[in-house]
């Protein structure tokens, strides 16, 4: 089951939360646009995937746990919006109809990696195979990076 991180930082599971509705615990990476139904971020699986096939670009931002994510030749991403076309945002009232569109850029927040996907994003990016667009080089290091000490 996945709940999502954010939504923890929230204090959305809460019961008393005005953001919880009925049955809004169990959150998905939707079949639709394989997002988090709640922060829309893209599936970590997804991201891992694509940084290892090198299909995507990253661009930084000022927030330690966010990130652009361009597609750079691979799949098209999806998001799936309310047809009224407010953002899709999983703690509000699912009884809407959904479109769903491709788009070449889409987010990632690193709330969503485990601890070994964590490693893994810093060994791809000490060994440099993290691709970043033009200055999109982080200036605010993800919450879960140290700088190493140069020899
Ligand atoms: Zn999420």
């Amino acid at each position: 089951m996945l709940r999502c991180p954010r939504r923890i930082e929230d204090g959305a599971h809460r019961d008393d939360s005005p953001f919880k509705f009925a049955g809004s615990d169990k959150d998905t990476y939707g079949a639709s646009d394989d997002s988090c139904s709640y922060c829309g971020s893209l599936n970590p699986d997804t991201f891992m995937a694509r940084l290892e096939a090198g299909t995507v670009k990253l661009c930084g931002t000022d927030k330690s746990y966010k990130v652009y994510v361009e597609n750079d030749s691979g799949a098209d991403f999806k998001q799936t919006y309310r047809t009224d076309d407010k953002p899709y945002q999983g703690h509000d009232n699912p009884t809407h109809d959904w479109v769903t569109r491709p788009m070449q850029q889409h987010k990632f927040y690193f709330q969503h990696l485990s601890v070994e996907q964590r490693k893994r994003f810093i060994e791809l990016w000490n060994e440099k195979k993290i691709k970043f667009v033009e200055h999109g080089e982080f200036y605010v290091m993800p919450f879960f990076a140290t700088r190493g000490k140069s020899a």
